[in-house]
């Protein structure tokens, strides 16, 4: 039977009524007694590393999360992760970049409504989990929720209360769990080069600025000053910034100018960034932003804290973020 490994962080999943609003408060063991049937599909290990909002949930804790599953993986074929929906894909981004060479499945799950509550997704969610866990085709970080299998690098939150709460942007879902079941459409096996490695070091200066019509660049140019050392713009459309009145070019050449990274990422949910197609795209690129192409903005982001934590070399950086799918 293959040993799986739970890990309790918090989140909806987890919660308990407090009287002025929902708290993690449920341990693993508690989440675990809510599904007997688990021990007919694996051996199960558990632990609550953690019980917070998943709002709350920050690099050192992605340093915690991935330091358990590194000494986990040593002695179990994959670990299950409870953890907050909010916040749940950049965690996943998080693991996928600081576990290298993951060989075993990494599963993030969670809930829209409590375990303990009657209508909750969270058991099925959390069965779902576990199947995929110990299906054994799958290798890397993923969020399983509501049926979908989905990269860990590629998602993101799109409903606040639906129990679909997570879609795979610009690319197709792993797979999909019915009735426990696992399909997988994407059997493309992901180069693995050698042995399981962890770099749990994040940077977290990495400044993320959503345009608007109106923006200054007043923020642009306080970054440096303010500890930034990377900054990240969800612009618009295919990746257009403002190059007429209010044109943000001049500010994001002082920035490139004193070594300090430009990703541009889009506002739009899905299709991401092509910055060769309208001159605003095109002058962006020419004052020295790089495209973040089809990642998400938590990848992006996520994947500069991570290189941001290794080197503060500007070739490098942009070397290593616009390296491979992702840099995985
Ligand atoms: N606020 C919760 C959290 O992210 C929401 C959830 O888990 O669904 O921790």
């Amino acid at each position: 039977m293959k040993k799986i490994l739970l890990l309790s962080t918090g989140g909806t999943i987890a919660s308990r009524t407090a009287g002025n609003g929902f708290v993690p408060a449920a341990e693993a063991e508690d989440l675990l007694c809510l599904i007997p049937e688990l021990k007919d599909l694996c051996e199960v290990r558990y632990a609550t590393l953690m019980n917070l909002d998943s709002s709350n949930i920050q690099p050192e804790e992605w340093a915690d999360m991935a330091s358990a599953v590194f000494r986990a993986l040593s002695v179990c074929d994959g670990v299950v992760i409870t953890h907050g929906t909010d916040t749940m894909a950049y965690s996943s981004a998080a693991l996928a970049y600081m576990l290298q060479n993951l060989n075993k499945p990494v599963i993030f799950t969670g809930a829209q409504i409590p375990i303990e509550e009657p209508d909750t997704d969270g058991k099925r969610n959390l069965k779902d989990a576990f199947s995929a866990a110990v299906d054994g085709r799958l290798a890397g970080v993923y969020i399983v929720f509501d049926g979908s299998i989905i990269s860990g690098i590629c998602a993101k939150k799109v409903y606040s209360k639906n129990r679909h709460a997570f879609e795979s942007i610009n690319r197709k879902p792993v797979g999909e769990i019915v009735e426990g079941v696992v399909s997988l459409y994407d059997t493309s096996e992901r180069l693995i080069d050698g042995p399981l490695t962890l770099n749990a070091n994040f940077d977290s200066s990495v400044l993320l600025v959503k345009l608007t019509p109106g923006s200054s660049s007043a923020i642009l140019d306080a970054a440096v000053s303010l500890g930034y050392k990377a900054v990240v713009i969800e612009a618009f459309g295919l990746g257009g910034i403002p190059n007429v009145r209010r044109n943000l070019l001049p500010s994001i050449r002082r920035l490139t100018a004193q070594k300090i990274p430009v990703v541009v990422t889009t506002q739009c949910v899905y299709d991401g960034c092509d910055l060769g197609i309208y001159h605003v795209g095109v002058s962006a690129v020419e004052a020295g932003v790089v495209s973040a192409g089809n990642m998400t903005t938590e990848a992006a982001v996520v994947k500069l804290m991570w290189i941001l934590g290794e080197t503060t070399n500007f070739d490098q950086i942009i070397e290593r973020f616009c390296k491979g799918e992702h840099g995985l």
